[in-house]
């Protein structure tokens, strides 16, 4: 079995809390798997390198931002299986690195940047130049333009639905939604592939953590594959987009610090907690069980930390 592989055992599924509209809160703790950190990308991440195997590749290329939790995990992984690796960012105007980027660093991953609006051409390019060096590069998007590969992606939170499902049976508990923070629709696309092919009946609620309702929910659609489901993707509470938050959303993190000692970051999932009890107060009643899916990025919680104390961002 692989070696990244190995070492993500299911994670566990608490109680959390029970919400002023009645309804229990459980999370499952995606941020405890057990590679570089933990959360989604652990699960994106080993499969993306299982593929990679599978076709012969050797050099891994990897997108994101800056402060990208995939990229983190893809460069740790790689470098744990002595395979190169480089990773593409897109600049976004103002932004730095975090502790991310500085792991991206010490895993010794390349680093290759462009503007948002040349990602396609960088990518295109730099798979070019590692093919006429005689390397069979991988990108985990597939083309150039990010198309192809949503089939590998997919299967890591179809997997993980499984656990939930399971949990479900065991504890004889229905949840009637499950939320999550939906970004590129990868992991919600899975879990909805999941749901599809097990038959679940809960909502699967992405909360955007950037990208507005149309193309975030086509997204969605197309990590999730055949099938008419309803995509339910929230962009209602993004707070101005990618990166954004607010005083509500930094209040959910110190609340949940202070009383669970789980740390939720500002980008990803405070964001996507906060989106999710002011749903809930909109249209929850009746609900009595629901589950969130802590999806990770503790760095950028220490990011936000440092944020806070006047270290540099
Ligand atoms: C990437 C990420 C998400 C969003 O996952 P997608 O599959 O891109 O929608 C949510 N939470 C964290 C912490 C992430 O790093």
């Amino acid at each position: 079995m692989e070696a990244a592989n190995k070492l993500l055992a299911p994670t566990p599924i608490q109680y959390l809390e029970t919400l002023p509209g009645g309804q229990e809160v459980f999370i499952k703790r995606d941020d405890l798997l057990g590679f570089s950190f933990g959360g989604n990308k652990c699960r994106i991440g080993a499969e993306f390198l299982e593929d990679m195997r599978r076709q012969g590749a050797d050099f891994m290329v990897s997108y994101g931002s800056r402060r990208s939790n995939l990229n983190r995990v893809v460069a740790s992984m790689c470098k744990s299986q002595g395979i190169p690796c480089l990773i593409i960012s897109s600049e976004e105007d103002g932004e730095q690195d975090g502790f991310n980027a500085a792991l991206v660093d010490f895993m010794g991953a390349g680093r290759v940047f462009c503007k948002k609006d040349s990602v396609a051409g960088t990518v295109g390019n730099t798979l070019q130049a590692l093919r006429s060096q005689g390397h069979k590069p991988y990108y985990i998007y597939g083309d150039a333009h990010g198309m192809g590969n949503e089939e590998t992606a997919r299967s890591a939170y179809r997997k993980a639905y499984r656990e939930i499902r399971l949990w479900q049976e065991h504890a004889q508990a229905e949840f009637e939604a499950i939320f999550l923070a939906s970004g590129t629709g990868m992991t919600q696309g899975g879990l909805l592939a999941g749901k599809r092919q097990q038959h679940g009946r809960e909502k699967i609620i992405g909360i955007s953590v950037a990208r507005e309702a149309g193309p975030g929910a086509a997204a969605v659609r197309r990590y999730a594959g055949e099938g008419e489901e309803e995509v339910c993707f929230e962009a209602d509470y993004r707070c101005g987009g990618y990166g954004r938050y607010d005083g509500e959303i930094e209040g959910v993190i110190q609340r949940m610090m202070e009383r669970h000692g789980i740390a939720l970051d500002p980008v990803y999932t405070g964001k996507a907690y906060a989106g999710m009890l002011r749903w809930l107060e909109r249209y929850g009643e009746g609900m009595k069980k629901v589950l969130f899916i802590h999806t990770g990025g503790l760095p950028l919680y220490f990011d936000y930390l440092n944020g806070r104390m006047g270290v540099g961002r």
